[in-house]
């Protein structure tokens, strides 16, 4: 039986429905559409007059302006943007590709972040209208504070959030001036507004996990409670692979972020989206509800596999079951 949700019915504050345009942030993402496209920027644009949502992304920003903290978090974050990059160094360090891989792990080591790997660059992963030269990205993940992202809708979650994505910033960035300083030219991708590259699928392609029906990346180490960031170089980093830890089966028979979700925007059934089945969030449904509430993320601190140390018990309980299964 679906638990009781505190947070329905809910209905959109009037004044961002008015904002609403006329095209539907589903279709726009291709929901439904059979044939194989490049995925269109339906959110967090850059500049939101380049996107038909723009007018409710700026109606974020005036939610957001209610919580004197978010100034300071937000400005915070500019800073880190803007700081300036080291020069590209003249004298270009060469490495076997393996090794450029390796020293990815220093920056686990001395705390930059939690997670790294690396991706073949592909086009299919950037945003129609868009070019991407570099034939390599590097993905980033950060974690956020679970204790503070279990209090969302309240605004403490979306204030880890913003810590979080400052945090991965600050980490391509790092990760972006030491290729630099080797003589590779290197570039720091940073979210939310990740312009041309749509980050999730190649994170999934270089080892951060599985989709998961909230249609987040789920892993056994950080659950589906972290930000990504980016670099994009043509250093010859060695690709590391996919990882599968059973958890697309296990969404087909959890419902917990379903039953949580306050606009019902999660679907039982995976559905098509540009000629590929896959779990789905439904924008429309998603967006009102996340604009007012700073990001939401109850999905993300519901999900089992986001409470601390319990992703790694699961992971191994589903490993012991497809080992017996197999047997
Ligand atoms: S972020 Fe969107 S999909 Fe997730 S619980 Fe909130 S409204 Fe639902
Ligand atoms: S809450 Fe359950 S169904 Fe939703 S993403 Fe997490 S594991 Fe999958």
């Amino acid at each position: 039986m679906a638990r009781a949700n505190p947070y329905r019915p809910f209905t959109p504050d009037p004044e961002q429905t008015a904002r609403a345009p006329d095209v539907s942030g589903n279709a726009i993402n291709g929901l439904g559409e059979t044939a194989h496209r490049r995925p269109r920027m339906v959110y967090w644009a850059p500049d939101p007059d380049d996107i038909p949502h723009g007018e409710l992304q700026r109606y974020f920003y005036t939610q957001s302006a209610r919580v004197a903290a978010f100034a300071d978090k937000r400005a915070a974050r500019q800073a880190v943007l803007d700081a300036p990059l080291p020069p590209v160094a003249d004298r270009r360090v060469t490495r076997p590709p393996d090794e450029w891989t390796a020293a990815l792990d220093d920056f686990i080591a001395n705390g930059a972040c939690e997670k790294t790997g690396v991706a073949r660059m592909q086009p299919d992963w950037v945003y129609d209208g868009h070019h991407i030269p570099q034939s390599r990205v590097i993905m980033i993940g950060v974690a956020h504070d679970y204790d503070a992202i279990a209090t969302a809708p309240d605004p403490r979650a979306g204030l880890e959030v913003m810590q979080q994505y400052t945090r991965a910033a600050a980490a391509a960035k790092t990760i972006a001036g030491w290729l630099r300083q080797q003589g590779w030219e290197a570039e720091p991708v940073t979210g939310p507004m990740t312009g041309a590259l749509a980050m999730i699928p190649p994170a999934l392609a270089c080892g951060f996990g599985e989709l998961g029906k909230h249609g987040s990346l789920i892993n056994p180490d950080m659950g589906a409670s972290f930000r990504l960031s980016a670099v994009l170089t043509d250093a010859p980093f060695a690709p590391t692979p996919p990882q599968s830890h059973g958890i697309d089966a296990f969404c087909q028979n959890c419902r917990i972020c379903e039953d949580a979700c306050p606009p019902e925007a999660l679907s039982p059934d995976k559905q098509t989206v540009r000629g590929t089945t896959k779990w789905y969030v439904d924008f429309d449904k998603c967006l009102p509800f996340f604009n007012q509430t700073h990001g939401c993320a109850i999905c993300i601190a519901q999900c089992p596999w986001s409470r601390p140390g319990v992703g790694l018990n699961l992971a191994a309980k589903l490993a012991r079951k497809r080992q017996r299964d197999a047997d």
